[in-house]
């Protein structure tokens, strides 16, 4: 398979027990290891609201973020579900810049929000 950040091609070990199990994976282990999944969060008060940011990786890297989106959809998914909030999908959110935008998203929606972001920076 070809890693989607280094594009060089890489292999997955198999055993016996999981020879046939199928793995959906994009990156190779020494990229999963350079770019690790750092989540982290922050939460603040809106105008009317709560926003909670949930962010996937500490830094901001120069690599095609695409191919974390196996990642990024099983947090949404696991997010999505939390009462009383809506989720919001963004790749970078700028919270000095984007927040007169995410207290429109909140009122926009009528409901607390969490925003799922690849980085944010403050
Ligand atoms: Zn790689």
């Amino acid at each position: 398979m070809k890693c989607q950040i280094c594009k060089k091609d890489y292999y997955i070990k198999r055993g016996f027990l999981d020879l046939f199990r199928e793995e959906n994976t994009y990156i190779c282990n020494s990229c999963y290891n350079k770019y690790k999944i750092e989540l982290s969060h922050q939460e603040f008060m809106l105008e009317n609201y709560n926003c909670i940011v949930v962010s996937m990786f500490k830094k901001r890297y120069k690599i095609d973020y695409r191919a974390f989106f196996l990642e990024y959809s099983q947090i949404a998914r696991s997010l999505y579900f939390k009462e009383n909030y809506e989720l919001i999908m963004l790749d970078f959110v700028d919270l000095s810049y984007n927040l007169e935008l995410l207290n429109m998203y909140a009122n926009l929606l009528q409901s607390n929000i969490i925003v799922l972001c690849y980085n944010y920076t403050e």
